[in-house]
């Protein structure tokens, strides 16, 4: 007979749940194994693994859903299709999150709370499944018992690491350039047919890594150098651990009204130059609630931000920024959008010492952009743009960095 191993995860909400530590490798997803299914008063999760493997499940607010991550799993070419819907529970998101660890998201339709979650291995098999249950309760207690079991911002550097005041750059020393390629692992950001916003912009940042370097006049560190999901914060915080004089985050997302296309440079503000630009940078915002991370209530707010005086020297550094990228790529003769200088409340710009830019390239919603996107010769002669509108900001910058000193 099989005999079957119990691990047993301890589902108190605001704890982590216990890990099965000496469980290590890939696990395979089997999707023919697994399901969602609805039963009385609630809903039952399975998820089918070729091997146990340490995980975690949680419940997020607002919207509400079920977090599961994994250490470390290959979801294969599994996407949310391939698991049934219920009425109570469906959108299922898979990918990687952090380096190591891989994550499922179910969108909750109902206020689901966490039951029970168990991993069963097979002793003969090896194989593992995952169960979860979830009971229907009222949107009150789902409130109550749902939340990260971490300490949110756990990836953040200690606060001794960026208290440190940034010196400004002078011109003469290497400028330590921090490039974002946007999106990644869970979350893939703007799609079209194959293409997907994450590879894009990942291709985009290495090869403009490549151009910034030649001129041996920069240190580039990216954000992210593989597939994996990066939280916004955690995008601001690689900046100030790596002393960044400059941080770019490059995207190419699809907008959905008329025929938008060209490249767009943004900055932060607290109140959006116009509704597109807010409705983009709440969709940033949104890509990581969805992918599970919730940093509402512990974000500095832009109105804080505002209030810091390191911001007010460095907002009119980050405009000069984005004004010398536009009047580049436009000598270039890249497309830009009609209004190419644009601000709104984009979380990943909330640095108040970093000169922080980002850069919409084009519009994956557009055919022309997108042939522009995927044209070698485009992309270079853009990154050559970029890397000359740095240049030459950087020695502006340094005059007036000199002029505030006097
Ligand atoms: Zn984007």
């Amino acid at each position: 007979m099989k005999k079957i191993v119990l691990i047993i995860a301890a589902m108190l909400i605001g704890a982590t749940a216990s890990l099965a530590q000496d469980l290590s490798g890939l696990a395979r997803f089997d999707v023919s194994k697994s399901s969602i299914e609805n039963k009385w008063r609630g809903v039952m999760l399975t998820l089918g693994l070729s091997q146990g493997v340490p995980w975690r499940v949680f419940t997020l607010d607002e919207p509400r859903r079920l977090v599961a991550d994994f250490r470390e799993v290959d979801w294969g070419d599994a996407t949310g299709l391939s698991l049934d819907q219920t009425d109570r529970a469906g959108d299922v998101r898979f990918g990687q999150f952090q380096p190591g660890w891989s994550r499922m998201v179910v969108d909750l339709k109902a206020p689901l709370k966490l039951d029970a979650a168990e991993m069963r291995i097979d002793e003969d098999t090896g194989l593992a499944e995952l169960q979860v249950d979830l009971a229907l309760v009222s949107s009150a207690e789902f409130s109550e018992t749902s939340g990260q079991p971490e300490t949110p911002g756990w990836w953040l550097p200690p606060a001794a690491e960026v208290a440190k005041a940034r010196m400004r750059q002078s011109g003469q020393e290497e400028l330590t350039v921090v490039i974002d390629p946007g999106h990644g692992g869970i979350d893939p950001g703007a799609e079209h047919g194959d293409q997907t916003e994450k590879v894009l912009m990942l291709a985009m940042a290495r090869e403009l890594k490549d151009h910034l370097v030649r001129t041996n006049r920069m240190r580039v560190v990216l954000t992210r150098d593989d597939d994996s999901f990066v939280p916004l914060e955690m995008r601001v915080a690689i900046a100030r651990h790596a002393e960044a004089d400059l941080f770019i985050s490059l995207h190419a997302d699809a907008l959905g009204q008329g025929q938008a296309h060209g490249a767009t440079v943004y900055t932060l503000s607290d109140t959006a130059s116009d509704k597109a630009s807010a409705a983009l940078a709440e969709r940033h915002d949104r890509d990581d609630l969805l992918a599970g991370v919730d940093l509402r209530g512990q974000d500095d707010t832009i109105a804080n931000v505002l209030m810091d005086l390191a911001w007010l020297e460095n907002q009119p550094r980050s405009q000069a920024v984005a004004n010398a990228i536009v009047l580049a790529l436009d000598q270039a003769g890249t497309p830009l959008h009609k209004v190419p200088r644009r601000s709104a409340g984009f979380s990943v710009l909330k640095a108040p010492d970093i000169p922080s830019v980002l850069l919409e390239v084009g519009f994956l919603s557009s055919t022309k952009d997108r042939e522009r996107l995927l044209d070698p010769e485009w992309r270079a002669n853009t990154a050559a743009a970029i890397t000359s509108a740095i240049l030459s900001w950087s020695q502006t910058d340094a005059a007036i960095g000199d002029l505030v000193r006097q």
